[in-house]
This record gives structure tokens, C-alpha cells and sequence, in this order.
């Protein structure tokens, strides 16, 4: 299991989903361009939307743990810590029947303790990659524009299939996909039991 991409490729990553009305029309631009992505999915949305998190599987893309609520795990007693790391894990086996391999900590929040406490339940830290500020809806110019101008080989790009209005996020998604093929990168998979490339 890599956490960092291939050479010669890219890491699409999506935050904060599933979400009924994004995540679909997020999966249906990956499945045309034909690449594989990694889902690191809030544990509250994996619970109310099971289909969901059975479909990006299905559909080839990796599912892992976000937490459970989306708190800053830096700033939790220890027992909120271990519910927040553990629960999404539980959730989504109980959906797929098969743990995440890694946990994002949200907001990129981390410290030892924290990290240490998602290793004990079996899972790789992740930090948040390379932000592509999609949450803040620039503009779908504007988030195109600043993914392309910094993707780059063994880099990992973040966006976001939930909470709120992720129209831009859909939008800007196929222009950075042929962008990053125009620069002759390809795509690949982290926190992935197999890991697919697409060129
Ligand atoms: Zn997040």
C-alpha cells in the first residue's frame, strides 16, 4: 500500500463525502476518463449513505477514513480521539467489508499522540495533500488554473465530493483531469489494497 503516488503520476483525492448529490456526478467523471481516485470519506456521511460508499468501491476507487465528525483530532481528549479515529473504520467495514487503509486527519491537524493513535487501529496517517481550495469556490477558472499550475509528478491533489455546494469542484474536475494528461502525467491510486495506474 503506497501513500504517495507513482512517478510520472498524480493522486486524485476526495474529501469529505459521500454525498448523494456530488459524489455520483464525481464518480461519473472518473469512470469516463477512466481513472481510479481515492475517497477519504466523514464517517457520519459513510453511515447515511451505504449505497454510496459501496459504489466508489465498485467502481474502483479506494475508501478511507476522515474521521467520524470532522473535528481537529489535535484538539480531542482521548477517548473522543479513539471514537473519532475507530468508528469510521467500523462503519465502512460494516458497509464493504473491508477496513480503510489510512485515515486524512481533517484540516491537516496532527501530533504524535495522533498519529500514533490511528496507527494503533491499524491505519496509515495521511496529511492533506496538496490543497486545491475548491471548498472556498473560487471560480471553476480559478481552481482549474491553480491545480494545473501545480500538479507535477508524485503529487497529491485534494478536493472535495461534500459537505457543502461542490458544483465548482464538478465543473473544474474533467479540465483538471485533460490538463494533467496534456502535461503528460498519469494517474494513480494511494491508500489502495491494488493499485491501478491510468496513463
Ligand atoms: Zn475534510
Amino acid at each position: 500500500m503506497r501513500t504517495k503516488p507513482l512517478k510520472g503520476t498524480v493522486a486524485l483525492t476526495f474529501d469529505d463525502g459521500p454525498t448523494e448529490i456530488y459524489t455520483p456526478q464525481i464518480l461519473a467523471i472518473l469512470k469516463k476518463y477512466n481513472i481510479k481516485a481515492t475517497f477519504f470519506m466523514v464517517g457520519v456521511n459513510a453511515k447515511n449513505h451505504p449505497d454510496l460508499v459501496r459504489q466508489v468501491l465498485a467502481e474502483g476507487h479506494a475508501v478511507n477514513n476522515h474521521s467520524l465528525t470532522h473535528p481537529m483530532l489535535t484538539k480531542l481528549n482521548n477517548e473522543q480521539l479513539i471514537k473519532e479515529v475507530n468508528m469510521p473504520a467500523v462503519i465502512i467495514n460494516n458497509i464493504i467489508g473491508q477496513k480503510p487503509l489510512c485515515l486524512r486527519y481533517p484540516f491537516g491537524a496532527s501530533n504524535q499522540h495522533v498519529r500514533d493513535v490511528i496507527r494503533q487501529y491499524g491505519m496509515a496517517p495521511v496529511p492533506m495533500g496538496f490543497n486545491s481550495f475548491d471548498y472556498n469556490r473560487p471560480g471553476t477558472d480559478k481552481i482549474v488554473s491553480w491545480v494545473l499550475k501545480n500538479a507535477y509528478s508524485g503529487q497529491v491533489i485534494l478536493m472535495h465530493d461534500g459537505f457543502a455546494k461542490r458544483e465548482q469542484t464538478v465543473e473544474a474536475l474533467p479540465r483538471i483531469i485533460e490538463g494533467i494528461k496534456k502535461k503528460g502525467l498519469g494517474f494513480s491510486q494511494i491508500c489502495a489494497e491494488k493499485t491501478p495506474t491510468t496513463t
